[in-house]
């Protein structure tokens, strides 16, 4: 059932048939969504704190199944990367986000998430560099989002991947910080632009003083160490204030908005700027 407005688009079934699951007919369908037209993204603004602006949009995927209805990314993604579909798809997101964020304001960035088997593909950053130049993009306007994932195995390669790319212009930033084993050691050998603090954090900043400390010391970490950070999930006005007070550098969740679908990206981009 649709449990909420079309416009956000977030997903009507949160439990799949297991027993579909199961049968592997759900990996078959995800062998033939991208050709059968069944995958979308849909956007989440990133708002700056300062200058109350959206800077960029996090590209989301989301796929509409023909029986099951739109199914939740956490499910579908593991069985992307088993099935050996995440360089194909990956790579179409990687396009499409590119096209849809030529269509926006130029002071506005398309941010993309990445997982760690699309960066070991050989060829990945010439695939990176073919999309911008497709759609004539500045490499400026892209941010890849990675989790720590990406830089355990392979660190070496991983690096030297992501450093070849930044050097090009294109941002990095270190997607659910905090959740990994070793975040800091990755801070210090790797210049993220901007390091996307977990939504687990953000969801206790309000009754855990702990939680709130180690929030406000990423803010001056980041402030010393030169990389931007962005508060994900934030849900309600408690948590925008505390974030705001600490000094972080940018904003996310679905207190200001949820992701929408590219034909409302105008809407938002109304609503939430100005004042
Ligand atoms: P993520 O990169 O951490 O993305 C943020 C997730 O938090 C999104 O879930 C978003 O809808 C959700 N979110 C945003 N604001 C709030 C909030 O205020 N409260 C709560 N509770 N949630 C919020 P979504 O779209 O279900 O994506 C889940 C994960 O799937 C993403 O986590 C990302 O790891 C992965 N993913 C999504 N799209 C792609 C993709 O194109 N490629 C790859 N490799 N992974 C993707
Ligand atoms: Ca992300
Ligand atoms: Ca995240
Ligand atoms: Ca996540």
């Amino acid at each position: 059932a649709k449990a909420s407005g079309r416009k956000d688009c977030r997903f009507y079934n949160e439990e799949l048939g297991a027993e579909y699951h199961k049968s592997g007919q759900l990996r078959l369908d995800l062998k033939s969504a991208l050709k059968n037209d069944q995958l979308r993204l849909c956007y989440q603004p990133i708002i700056s704190l300062s200058g109350q602006k959206i800077i960029a949009f996090e590209a989301l995927l989301r796929w509409e199944h023909p029986t099951l209805g739109q199914i939740a990314p956490d499910e579908f993604i593991p069985l992307m990367e088993q099935a050996d579909l995440i360089n194909p798809i990956g790579k179409w997101v990687i396009l499409e986000a590119c096209r849809q964020a030529s269509k926006w304001p130029d002071d506005i960035r398309i941010s993309v998430n990445i997982s760690a088997i699309q960066l070991k593909e050989k060829g990945f950053s010439s695939q990176i560099l073919q999309a911008l130049a497709a759609y004539q993009l500045k490499p400026g306007r892209l941010e890849l989002e990675i989790t720590e994932t990406v830089l355990i195995d392979n660190v070496q390669e991983a690096r030297k991947t992501l450093k070849n790319l930044q050097n090009m212009g294109v941002r990095i930033a270190l997607d659910d910080f905090g959740t990994g084993y070793s975040s800091l050691s990755y801070l210090r050998s790797f210049a993220f632009n901007n390091i996307k603090i977990d939504q687990s954090f953000i969801r206790d900043a309000g009754s855990s003083e702990g939680t709130g400390s180690i929030i406000a010391a990423v803010i001056g970490l980041g402030k010393a160490l030169n990389f931007d950070t962005v508060a994900e999930g934030v849900e309600n006005a408690e948590q925008l204030e505390f974030l705001k007070s600490q000094g972080c550098d940018q904003v996310q969740g679905f207190f200001l908005s949820k992701p929408v679908a590219p034909d409302e990206i105008y809407n938002v981009i109304a609503e939430l700027s100005g004042d």
